[in-house]
């Protein structure tokens, strides 16, 4: 590999670099504190002890109570968990008869995959919301929607692939006077948003450490008290019977340690990467012809940019920046290698030639002004090679 290239990463919302001091927390627990949490051993009670900390640390900063807090394997295993959970408790309260679900078309596929299961594996009813040109819901639309069986609202808090954030609040309030769970799915969030789950009025909420400078391979499913669950994943009595499975204590630190380091830097980083972004948003729309800014200008992740480009490949432009030694997206790090348009951006009502052609630059706490100016170099001149391409076929 050649060294002296110039790398730049614009991709936080793909995953962010594990802090200094987070992988400082964890390294005891590896190693040294190993114990089996759920020993009863003087090794098990030091890991139980490191992972009640882990409980108190992360729901304190969510405004949850430690017992309301379960680590997973990841933040789509929390969404999984979240929406299996309470669909099967309320197929179990009915008797066996399965209900109603509501979500949108813009989510994560952790949520639009497991909704869509639900309904054509287990026979739940599933209402799609429509969504505006920024990809935001009409909390009136979900009050239309819920029906008398009506088992769980799922709407994400921001969206990874538009940065557009949704009215979750008003949303709540709703699902809350009607008697509905309310989930949301919030792994976008915690490092540039305040979340606290008593204001987004959830009753459960998805997060993920690697999003917010911490480990891959951690997620974290906030379940209110008194809200119905059955546990998708069956096993031992982990995580109060709520998540099966002998936890990831090093893991559950790392959450603990990323979610202190984030939200010590969050408001800061967010004022300054808010004010970088809009330049390379300015920028991009300047230097660019046929771009525009997908989702929504204001109501918008401080740290997340992104675009279409009229009649121009969205892989080929992430290459032709790779080249050039900057790392984008096309949107989400999932749907990579995917030559179909979006169904987030057609659902947004963008047309094909132009929903062909996202790129979502996400920055972080690392990145600099010099990093943004030399997005701003690169991006025209690559955009018209990868659309005289295209126009070419
Ligand atoms: N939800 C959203 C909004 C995401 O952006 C992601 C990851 O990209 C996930 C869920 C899945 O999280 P994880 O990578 O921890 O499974």
């Amino acid at each position: 590999m050649d060294t002296t290239r110039r790398r730049i990463y614009l991709d936080y919302s793909a995953t962010t670099p594990v802090a200094p001091e987070v992988r400082a927390a964890m390294q005891p627990y590896w190693s040294d504190v190993f114990g089996n949490a759920s020993s009863l051993h003087s090794f098990g009670r030091d890991a139980a002890a490191a992972l009640d900390e882990a409980h108190t640390v992360v729901g304190c900063a969510i405004g949850a109570r430690a017992s309301e807090i379960v680590f997973t394997g990841c933040g789509t295993e929390a969404d999984n968990l979240a929406l299996r959970g309470v669909a099967f408790a309320a197929r179990r309260a009915n008797g066996g008869s399965p209900g109603h679900i509501i979500t949108t078309p813009v989510e994560h596929h952790a949520v639009e995959a497991t909704a869509h299961q639900l309904h054509t594996l287990f026979g739940f009813d599933l209402t799609l919301l429509p969504v505006d040109g920024c990809g935001r819901v009409d909390p009136d639309d979900v009050r239309r929607a819920i029906r008398p069986d009506t088992v769980i609202v799922s709407v994400m808090l921001a969206n990874n692939e538009v940065g557009t954030l949704q009215p979750v609040r008003e949303i709540g309030a709703i699902c809350r006077e009607r008697g509905v769970p309310f989930h949301t799915d919030a792994v976008q969030a915690p490092a540039y948003l305040p979340v606290n789950v008593d204001e987004l009025n959830v009753d459960l909420l998805a997060l993920s450490a690697h999003k917010f400078y911490g480990p891959k391979g951690v997620g974290v499913l906030y379940i209110r008290e008194g809200t119905p669950y059955v546990p998708a994943i069956t096993g031992g009595g982990h995580e109060r019977g709520r998540r099966p499975g002998t936890v990831n204590v090093a893991g559950a630190v790392g959450a603990e340690a990323a979610i202190k380091y984030s939200a010590r830097e969050r408001d800061a980083q967010a004022a300054r990467l808010a004010k970088l972004r809009d330049r390379l948003i300015q920028g991009v729309l300047a230097g660019v012809p046929d771009a525009r800014l997908s989702g929504h200008p204001t109501e918008r992740l401080p740290n997340h940019a992104s675009f279409v480009f009229k009649n121009v490949d969205g892989e080929s432009l992430l290459m032709a920046l790779d080249v050039e030694g900057i790392a984008v997206s096309t949107g989400s790090a999932c749907t990579s290698g995917n030559p179909e348009p979006s169904p987030v951006l057609l659902a947004m009502g963008i047309p094909r030639e132009w929903a062909l052609g996202g790129l979502r630059i996400t920055l972080g706490y690392h990145t600099t002004e010099e990093e943004i100016d030399a997005v701003l170099d690169v991006l025209p001149e690559c955009v018209a090679r990868v659309r005289a391409a295209s126009l070419e076929f």
